[in-house]
This record gives C-alpha cells, sequence and structure tokens, in this order.
C-alpha cells in the first residue's frame, strides 16, 4: 500500500496517469507523418513523437504558466517537428489544417490505462474521494475522460480555473478543496516528477506520488531521476496498481 494513513481523498493527474496519451500522441504523430512528412521513413515516427513529448523549448510549459495560447504552443510545436523532419512551414491556414488531421488522429487513439478503471473502483470501494486534476483545458479533458470510459470521475481544476497549471500552489489547494478533503488528507498521482509529485508536496499536499512507467520517460528538459523523488519523500509506482499493493 503506497497510499498513507491520513490519506483520504486522492487526486490524479489525466494524461498519461489514467489516459495512454502517449499512444494517443504516438497514432496522431504518425497519422501526421504519413501526410506532411512524407520524405520520412515510417520506421523513424518514433522519433516524431519523441520531440512532440520532449517539448525540448518548453512551449508547452508556457501554455500552462498563462504564457501561450494552445493554438500558440501547438502550432510552435508542429513547425518544429516540421523544421526537424523535412515538412514544409506551416503558416496560420496550412496549422488550421494540420490541426484538424491532430485533433481528429489524437481522439481515435484516447484509450485508459489498463488498470485505470479497476484502481479509481477499488479507491471508491474502499471509501477514498477521488477527482483529477490537469494543466490541459476542461473540454478537452472532459471529452477524453469520457470517451476512456472514465466519465464519472470528476475533473476539479483544470487550466481553466486559474489560468495556470501545475506546479502553482493554487491549483493543488483547490483541487483538494473541491475534493472535500483536508491538505494534509489529499494524495496527488502523476506522471510528471516536477510538476506533478513535487508539485503536490510543495502545495502541502499529504502526499506526492510519481508514475514512472517503464519505457515511458519524455526526456529532454524533464526531470526523471528515482533517487532525487525518493530522496524528497515522494513514492514512485511503476503503474497506478501499486497505489493500493
Ligand atoms: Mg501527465
Amino acid at each position: 500500500m503506497i497510499l498513507n494513513d491520513r490519506i483520504e481523498g486522492v487526486l490524479f493527474d489525466i494524461d498519461d496517469t489514467l489516459v495512454d496519451t502517449r499512444g494517443a500522441f504516438a497514432h496522431a504523430l504518425s497519422v501526421l507523418a504519413g501526410e506532411y512528412l512524407t520524405e520520412l521513413p515510417t520506421g523513424r515516427h518514433g522519433e516524431v513523437l519523441a520531440m512532440w513529448r520532449a517539448d525540448t523549448h518548453g512551449h508547452y510549459r508556457a501554455y500552462t504558466r498563462g504564457e501561450k495560447s494552445a493554438r500558440e504552443q501547438r502550432m510552435a510545436r508542429a513547425n518544429e517537428l516540421h523544421s526537424e523532419f523535412g515538412g514544409v512551414h506551416l503558416d496560420d491556414r496550412g496549422f488550421d489544417e494540420w490541426d484538424d488531421l491532430f485533433q481528429s488522429s489524437f481522439k481515435e487513439g484516447w484509450k485508459a490505462f489498463d488498470e485505470s478503471r479497476s484502481v479509481i473502483d477499488e479507491l471508491r470501494a474502499r471509501g477514498y474521494r477521488v477527482g483529477a486534476l490537469s494543466n490541459a483545458g476542461l473540454a478537452l479533458q472532459t471529452e477524453k475522460l469520457a470517451a476512456c470510459g472514465l466519465g464519472d470521475v470528476d475533473i476539479l481544476v483544470t487550466l481553466d480555473t486559474f489560468g495556470v497549471g501545475k506546479p502553482d500552489p493554487r491549483v493543488f489547494v483547490e483541487a483538494s478543496r473541491l475534493l472535500g478533503v483536508s491538505l494534509e488528507a489529499s494524495a496527488y498521482v502523476g506522471d510528471e516528477l516536477d510538476i506533478d509529485a513535487r508539485g503536490a508536496l510543495g502545495a502541502g499536499l499529504g502526499q506526492g506520488i510519481w508514475v514512472d512507467r517503464p519505457g515511458a520517460r519524455r526526456g529532454g528538459t524533464h526531470e526523471e531521476s528515482t533517487a532525487a523523488a525518493v530522496a524528497e519523500g515522494i513514492a514512485v509506482v511503476p503503474s497506478l496498481a501499486e497505489l493500493l499493493g
């Protein structure tokens, strides 16, 4: 049992925590590469996914700090991919078409991790409150959870709430308040060490848990040190199933 005795409520990150977003990006970017990066061999599509997820220039993080719009960050990243892998530069109109294909393919790929449903059900059966706190937008995340069979999970806080996301302490404090449990009785579970588990502890939550799935690290500027996490009192688990032992 990873959850400590004081915990009464569990807040989950959504992307790459409850939902296999990496798999959905892999599908979407493969479709886009087939359309826009026609010189790139299929065997290199994994490199496109890796560059997207690494977010080396921090465009997505800038979005979560309220410094860029969702469109701006995605257009910048699309053009970085094209520049790196031999696609044309996308202007506004070109990006609209790219993004339409991105969104439809991304949605086709949405799928929960195998254990997400059963872990949520088991937590509730044992009396825990369960909610979600995400750095993406509410409309997108509501649609995503519903498509993944997790539509009963309350999305408590998103980027829409304050215009900024994790690791800003306000989002954790607000999610805990809405969950109806004290900060000390709240645990946060997410796949990004710095903004999720560390951010939660920084905001005063009782527990920060890092889901470090084998082979799923992002690389780039993301901090992903197990030793550092453990030294800070962060629990590290390879899947959600470990939460309940
Ligand atoms: Mg995540």
